[in-house]
């Protein structure tokens, strides 16, 4: 009997993305299954691939060639993954090859991993390193001997120690339940979620900034850990700070890992081993980590399921969000969704009760939720004050640092001036490859793209009229850090990508603001999430209007949200919280809803401008960008392209085509930009749609140099 296997290619192949059907050179099935890493030849090169199907008939009816060498089991994707895959490849529109590599796969076996080590022969131990100086100083040793146990690179030393019979390589032990003191209202919701986290549950957590949510996370990972199940938590990129590890590492100091793509190829394989083999770990992961082979998953969290950074914005651009809730429902296991601030996917689903919703509305040790005043910037510069920083908020600035406590002012715009116009003739200067205005640096005495990093000398001279007439225009973090050190003599910390280019200046700069280096604080978003500063009692937002402008049906979400997590950075500790917000439209919605620390006002609204617009979450949009450096070739393009998916959609009603239209960031790094959106309620039938207009489009083969990117989840419009 011969059996066929269909394998993926790891390496792009200039042919159609298919999978390709090769023959087994043996007949016993126990040694390979779905998943598989083999070798094979393809186009006279030895190449590696995944086996995706395995077959008794041929479906292929050419010369079939036999597969070379299957490699060692640690290489291979569990059939879970190969289903992911397969998936995330039709859901996406993108091919197996680019849906792969999306997956941390190792290339190869690595020898010296971690591992988990007990200590049996203790006194021989003891005795062993009292004559040794070398082990003296091994520190991995001297902890084990401390502690009895722990996890261990297998280096020679600790190699000859388990060979002379003095460690051992143990099974991870199941965790003893968390020692975690809840409050009563985090209790209740604990005990709630709990009862109801059957199958098929999918919860949200919404609980305000401050009210403890991760307790709860840990309290559950804990239960499922102790019955000897993993627990996967996810995080944004910037939520997995060493304080966040360490609090988890406190409560499962044997069973945590943590996986994020900074990890080194050989970090990544000890994880991708220990969740293989289905130890019982909880793994405190980015998005990156929705695409381990956890063997034994037992419960999926997804904290701050709102992020934008939970979408990849790269091919493939999946969202996390969709492919946790694909593999819990394949799993038939919990999924917990946790915000301050639900997302309008997230919570049409709660009120449709597809999702159930648990709410903790009270601060932990139920600090109040910071008294919130707003600053109307027009009646400030018709009274005659033009500057950034109002006058009450300069008064209550000057009243915090009296008293010694920490004041953040958030500014979402680094640089020194984000403005720069000619005084003569009204030249706005822009980058020359985008078409988005430049910023002038001070301490650099430059313009620059914040897009594509362009910089160009200062001058003053204005390119269209000839005059030295460029004036600058508006505020940056760098300008308002300078008005801050007029006005007070205080000591100024600036939080912004300019001075936070490498990862260790931020974690020391957090310290150095919990040890109250710093009396005022401008930062930018970077700041904004998560952190927890006790002294910390007045925010000011200068300008709360920046993202709430931006033409992006979304751009009242994203406001509400930020403007939401900035409030909550005020009053953590024993003193109230003070936050002022500075904005020109003071009636605006969601500027009064943050006002009030209310969700519920402003999604009910926000929802309900979604349902007459017909905007997602009431539809799902699929976007198309043609890109090039040819405006023409670009818009004559585009409007083929739309002509085939009108075609292709039979001009049904159920898909609304939109445009082509030139994209908000209408040129970028010199090319063009154009957009066409699918509206639908049809996602699999615009699937189709797109999928079909786009084989046509491949087929008119037009000579234009044109870049066409496919986003089935968009969440920037820009
Ligand atoms: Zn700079
Ligand atoms: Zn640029
Ligand atoms: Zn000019």
């Amino acid at each position: 009997m011969t059996v066929y296997a269909q394998v993926a290619l790891l390496r792009p192949s200039r042919h159609l993305d298919r999978l390709y059907t090769y023959k087994l050179p043996f007949s016993d099935l126990k040694e390979v299954s779905i998943g598989a890493k083999v070798r094979f030849n393809f186009n006279n090169r030895l190449e590696e691939g995944f086996i995706f199907s395995l077959d008794e008939e041929r479906n292929f009816s050419g010369e079939i060639k036999p597969i070379l060498e299957v490699l060692p089991e640690e290489l291979w994707l569990t059939p879970e993954l190969v289903e992911m895959i397969k998936w995330i490849s039709e859901y996406y529109l993108c091919s197996i090859t680019e849906a792969l590599t999306l997956i941390s796969y190792p290339e190869k076996i690595y020898q010296d991993v971690e591992v988990f080590c007990t200590v049996v022969d203790e006194k021989k131990l003891n005795e062993k390193i009292k004559k040794s100086k070398r082990l003296q100083n091994d520190l991995s040793v001297i902890n084990l001997l401390k502690n009895k146990r722990g996890v261990v690179r297998t280096t020679a030393t600790i190699k000859k120690l388990i060979e002379q019979g003095m460690l051992q390589i143990s099974e991870k032990p199941l965790p003893n339940l968390p020692s975690i003191e809840l409050s009563e209202s985090q209790k209740q919701v604990y005990q709630q979620i709990k009862r109801d986290m059957l199958k098929n549950f999918v919860g949200l957590l919404h609980g305000i900034t401050g009210s403890g949510k991760t307790e709860i996370y840990l309290k559950l990972a804990g239960d499922f850990l102790n019955r000897g199940k993993q627990v996967l938590f996810l995080l944004p990129e910037i939520g997995i700070t060493t304080q966040m590890v360490d609090r988890v590492k406190k409560y499962f100091p044997d069973n945590t890992l943590v996986f994020h793509s900074r990890l080194s190829a050989r970090e990544k394989f000890t994880v991708w081993r220990q969740v293989k083999k289905g130890s019982p770990v909880l793994v405190l992961g980015t998005r990156s980590a929705a695409f381990l082979p956890l063997q034994n998953l037992g419960l999926i969290i997804l904290d701050e399921e709102h992020e934008l950074s939970y979408k990849q914005e790269e091919t493939p651009k999946y969202h996390v969000r969709e492919v946790v809730y694909w593999r819990a429902k394949r799993l038939g296991i919990p999924l917990l969704l946790g915000t301050a601030t639900p997302s309008m996917e997230t919570y049409a689903a709660v009120i449709s009760g597809l999702i159930k919703y648990y709410y903790l509305g009270k601060r932990y040790q139920n600090r109040p939720y910071p008294q919130v005043m707003i600053v109307d910037m027009f009646k400030e510069a018709k009274e005659g004050n033009t500057g950034i920083i109002s006058r009450i908020l300069q008064h209550k600035i000057y009243e915090r640092l009296q008293k010694g406590e920490q004041v953040f002012l958030f500014l979402n715009r680094r640089g020194f001036a984000p403005v720069i116009m000619c005084r003569k003739c009204g030249y706005f200067y822009r980058c020359p490859d985008c078409d988005v205005s430049m910023t002038y640096h001070k301490e650099e005495r430059n313009f620059q793209c914040h897009y594509c990093g362009k910089k160009i000398a200062f001058t003053s001279k204005c390119p269209a009229c000839q005059e030295l007439s460029l004036d600058l225009y508006g505020y940056g973090t760098q300008r308002v850090e300078e008005e801050l050190k007029k006005l007070f003599p205080a000591k100024i910390f600036r939080v912004d990508y300019d001075t936070m280019r490498s990862k260790n200046s931020y974690d020391k700069i957090l310290e150095a603001i919990k040890n109250k280096e710093a009396d005022i604080i401008i930062g930018t978003q970077m700041l904004a999430k998560g952190f927890d500063f006790p002294d910390l009692t007045l925010v000011g937002v200068l300008n709360a209007d920046q993202s709430l402008n931006l033409p992006d049906f979304r751009a009242g979400e994203r406001s509400f949200n930020l403007l939401t997590q900035v409030v909550g950075r005020a009053g953590r500790g024993i003193v109230p919280g003070e936050v002022i917000i500075q904005t020109f439209n003071p009636e605006n919605y969601i500027i009064q809803a943050v006002q009030k620390g209310n969700f519920q006002q402003y999604a009910l609204k926000e929802l309900s401008l979604r349902k007459q617009t017909g905007y997602p979450p009431f539809s799902r949009i699929f976007r198309l960008i043609i890109a090039g450096e040819d405006e023409q070739q670009v818009v004559e393009g585009a409007n083929i392209l739309v002509n085939l998916l009108k075609n292709a959609s039979k001009f049904s009603s159920e898909i609304e085509i939109i445009g082509p239209a030139a994209a908000p960031f209408y040129k970028l790094k010199r090319n063009f930009r154009y957009h066409i959106l699918l509206k639908t309620n049809k996602s699999s039938f615009a699937r189709e749609v797109l999928k079909a207009g786009l084989r046509e489009f491949k087929k008119c083969s037009l000579n234009y140099k044109l870049t066409l990117v496919l986003d089935l989840s968009p969440q920037i419009f820009l």
